[in-house]
């Protein structure tokens, strides 16, 4: 079998480029390992909530860009960020021309374009017939209809390299192994969130402690095969994900719903000697990495009060507040009349609660934002004084991985030298260098998918155009 561009990954970014390439009068082959016509991956589980660094997609571009900057600081995802501002307005576009429909989900600016149909705020896993299944649907439709494939049950494992150059996928199928050549391939996998190896090598010292938030299918295939054709890697150690009470293990109905970011962020997360360990007010994906670093990263605690549990957290807005729902689906929230009572429930030093705690109120009486209670202000710090004082022991959720393949602005993949790797491009969860860095920056991985899928495609025609 032969095409002019093979596309590794039936994601919202592997969709996207393939029909983008079929539009672009390329003969797109499309791989994907599941076999169910409704195969799970991130794309189909997600919220369906698009935007850039939390702004309106239709905001202007400058507007965009410092948002995403202030996301993304100063680390190495600054130099790929601006591609997102630029480029979301066309991305929404292009979605809508492909059948895409949208809602507003309130008076948030980042929930001004969620996919039609939402999925109802609440507790637990709700993909069906959702926003973002349907658009999956309708892609996959919308490339049949092109006369494109789609091939079901094949998994991606080798790239075949000439002269530098690639030029094929080896694929197994089954007991069946096979080489497509193609002019352009596109890995568009998902990420290696569900590669223990490649998780402890890079982002965690016990991965496996870490709670899978979403469809666990990125198990770092493209990822390894990029590496082996001589592609550079940047921003490993960071993922995106979210804090979720301990027991989401055992209870299905706590993930990927309700996170528990809104209480930590305004409250604190303590380990088992009742000390801080991270900066809070830097907000639940960045928790989520400095949990995972932790030896055991089932030692993290958030301690909140009863102001907080009543009064936040009883928030009817995104995400789906925490109380009541996270009690009714099975979390678990300690709670005592003191420090000393509530250290013991949880099994920490008492000792050491009691003076964190201390620390934390006179600092935020005094009103310094700063360290020791916070490096960033966006989340107000509560103090933590009206009884009865609560608990909840947390995991740290893994959705993706940030990290990945580097790319340049047209998603073509990078050699150790910068330069671009001819035939190589990734997209979506796949691609390294727009998001991450030291303050884990979340720009928007649906967006992200879409903008790097409709590069990777328009790349890839210019190419082959050039090359013919
Ligand atoms: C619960 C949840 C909520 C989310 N909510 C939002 C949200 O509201 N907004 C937002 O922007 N983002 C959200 N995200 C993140 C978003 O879903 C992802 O960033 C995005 O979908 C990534 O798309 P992708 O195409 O890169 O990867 P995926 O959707 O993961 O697709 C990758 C595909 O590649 C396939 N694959 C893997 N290896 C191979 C191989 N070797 N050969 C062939 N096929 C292979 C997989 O089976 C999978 O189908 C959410 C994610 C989850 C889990």
């Amino acid at each position: 079998m032969s095409s002019d561009i093979v596309i590794i990954g039936g994601g919202l970014a592997g969709l996207t480029a393939a029909n983008r390439a079929a539009e672009l009068g390329l003969n797109p082959i499309l791989l994907e390992q599941g076999s169910d016509p409704q195969y799970f991956c991130n794309s189909r589980f997600a919220g369906g909530i698009l935007h850039v660094a939390f702004k309106d997609l239709t905001a202007a571009p400058e507007e965009i860009t410092v948002a995403v900057q202030a996301q993304t600081g100063d680390g190495e995802a600054t130099a790929l960020g601006p591609v997102m501002a630029e480029e979301c307005g066309r991305a929404l576009t292009w979605l809508r021309s492909e059948g895409a429909k949208f809602i507003k989900g309130g008076s948030l600016e980042f929930m001004r374009w969620i996919l039609a149909p939402p999925r109802p705020r609440g507790a637990g896993l709700d993909w069906k017939g959702r926003g973002p299944d349907v658009l999956l649907r309708k892609l996959t439709t919308n490339l049949s209809e092109r006369g494109k494939t789609l091939r079901l049950d094949v998994r991606a494992r080798e790239l075949v390299v000439e002269d530098g150059r690639v030029t094929g996928v080896v694929v197994e199928s089954g007991s069946a192994t096979e080489t497509i050549s193609a002019g352009a391939v596109v890995i568009s996998d998902g990420g290696f969130q569900a590669n223990m190896e490649l998780m402890r090598r890079y982002v965690s010292p016990a991965p496996e402690k870490l709670l899978q938030r979403g469809a666990a299918t990125g198990n770092g295939d493209g990822l390894l095969m990029a590496e082996g054709a001589g592609a550079k890697l940047v921003g490993m150690d960071r993922f995106y994900g979210h804090l979720l009470g301990r027991e989401a293990f055992d209870i299905e109905k706590l993930w990927p719903y309700p996170i528990v970011d809104p209480i930590a962020a305004h409250s604190i997360v303590v380990d088992k000697a009742g000390q801080r360990f991270l900066d809070e007010g830097m907000g639940g994906v960045y928790m989520a990495n400095e949990i995972a670093k932790l030896n055991d990263p089932l030692t993290a605690t958030v301690v909140f009060d009863d102001a907080v549990w009543n009064g936040l957290a009883a928030d009817n807005r995104y995400p789906p507040c925490m109380n009541p729902v996270f009690v009714n689906a099975g979390g678990t929230v300690l709670a005592a009349p003191d420090l000393v009572t509530l250290a013991q429930k949880v099994g920490v030093s008492a000792e050491g609660l009691s003076a964190t705690v201390a620390a934390y109120n006179a600092a935020v009486e005094s009103g310094d934002t700063h360290a020791p209670v916070r490096t960033v202000s966006k989340f107000r710090p509560q103090l933590i004084a009206t009884p009865p004082f609560r608990a909840i022991p947390v995991c740290a959720g893994i959705t993706y991985t940030m990290g990945g393949i580097a790319i340049d602005r047209d998603s073509r993949a990078q050699a150790q030298s910068g330069d671009a790797i001819p035939g190589l491009y990734a997209a979506g969860s796949a691609s390294g260098g727009m998001e991450g860095g030291s303050r884990a920056a979340y720009l928007g991985g649906l967006t992200k998918a879409v903008i790097t899928g409709l590069r990777a495609a328009e790349a890839a025609a210019g190419e082959t155009q050039e090359a013919g």
